[in-house]
């Protein structure tokens, strides 16, 4: 092999190769073994007992890392474990400034569970840095940025916010589940910490669910493996091929499902039962230039208000090739009410705040056939606005 940086295409397409050094299998073996023989007394090959070490979430960890670009990848039985076991960096009395439009799963993490053992949390717009500055106290230990946000398709300043952090001596972190590794590299702009829901695009077939943390930084590296021992939220041998076997695909599904989703904004965006459509990749988006000096490509989550919230249920029932179901990322189009489904546990007055309405869905496209994908939409929204 040639010393040149390779591109992330292979990257993903050779994840696990040349880690099975039993046999050169070429598809890394599932290693479904809870322990390991010493070979004598004080002397193993590495591994000891599979909550510490698996040879198939050794192979996984280090495709993630090199997807990244990160010198270290931890895996998670879930995306919620990974960032749990970030959180565990974190002291009472430390501050974590937040986007304002979080995943509803991770604002229940550190509002229910966290803030109770005194951690303090507040959100704000990550792609306005002087709003940042100002919020930042003695305290502040981490930034905590989902770009783009999950469901408004919100756009932080991942360049802005490392500066800051560098500054400041702040940690940063991004959750790329929305983008995946294809299109940003937070940790190539200078970000320190990425976390993902590998359940999502990294995983992409809607049939595991996974998380991980990956770092260019040595001791958070560190730290962060030892969380993985310690708290033992590993994701089991099978998961992770499953994962590794997803991730060889990552760069054809995520191209082809933000090829359909490009054309489906724009059919959205022109259909008259259909008020705002969120997608960073239409002309208007107000931050679409901010968005592709980070990202190579726009993605394949849409989000998007009926003009008549009451017609939603009506809408989301009559969808026949786009399935009703909680994810995104997966090769299959779904769609989900984030105000009741994804993010309920924001109290309603905090998701009015950041425009989150019960009007809003969110569609997340996958890799099915572009027409059928616009005529379900189509058949649908006819369906539940009469008189179209
Ligand atoms: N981060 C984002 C942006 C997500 O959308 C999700 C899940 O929807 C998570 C984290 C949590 O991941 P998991 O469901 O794998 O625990």
């Amino acid at each position: 092999m040639t010393s040149r940086k390779r591109k992330i295409e292979t990257i993903a397409a050779q994840a696990g190769v040349g880690t099975d050094k039993a046999y050169g299998a070429v598809s890394v073996p599932i290693y479904m073994s809870a322990i390991y023989r010493y070979e004598r007394f004080g002397k193993n090959r590495g591994f000891d007992y599979s909550r510490g070490e698996n040879p198939t979430r050794r192979a996984v960890e280090k495709s993630l890392a090199d997807l990244e670009g990160g010198s270290r990848a931890v895996a998670f039985s879930s995306g919620m474990a990974a960032i749990s076991a970030l959180m565990t960096l974190f002291r009472t009395g430390d501050h974590i400034l937040c986007s304002d439009d979080l995943y509803g799963g991770t604002y229940r993490l550190f509002e229910k569970l966290l803030r109770p053992y005194g951690l303090a949390f507040d959100y704000v717009d990550m792609g306005n840095p002087d709003a940042v500055r100002k919020k930042i106290r003695a305290k502040t230990k981490a930034l905590f940025i989902e770009t783009p946000t999950n469901p408004l398709m919100k756009i932080a300043d991942l360049r802005g916010a490392a500066r800051i952090g560098r500054e400041k001596g702040i940690l940063t972190v991004v959750d790329n589940t929305f983008m995946s590794p294809l299109l940003q590299q937070p940790l190539s702009l200078g970000i320190d910490v990425v976390v993902h829901s590998a359940t999502k695009f990294l995983g992409g077939h809607n049939d595991l669910i996974g998380g991980a943390v990956v770092t260019t930084d040595g001791a958070v590296g560190e730290k962060i493996a030892f969380a993985q021992k310690a708290i033992g939220a590993i994701p089991s041998p099978f998961d992770c091929w499953l994962l590794l076997r997803g991730i060889k695909t990552l760069a054809i599904r995520v191209t082809r499902a933000q090829g359909n989703a490009e054309a489906l904004a724009e059919f959205l965006s022109s259909h008259p039962a259909v008020g705002k459509v969120y997608y960073p990749g239409l002309p208007d988006h107000p931050r679409r230039e901010l968005h592709f000096s980070q990202a190579s490509g726009a993605g394949s989550i849409i989000s998007f208000d009926l003009k008549r919230e009451k017609s939603v249920p009506a809408f989301l029932s009559a969808l026949k090739t786009i399935l009703l179901a909680e994810s995104l990322g997966g090769v299959e189009s779904l769609i989900t009410h984030p105000s009741t489904m994804t993010h309920a546990d924001i109290p309603l007055e905090e998701q009015a705040e950041v425009g989150l309405t019960p009007s809003l869905v969110r569609l997340s496209v996958g890799i099915e056939d572009r027409g059928e994908l616009q005529d379900d939409l189509s058949r649908a929204l006819r369906r539940a606005v009469p008189g179209r």
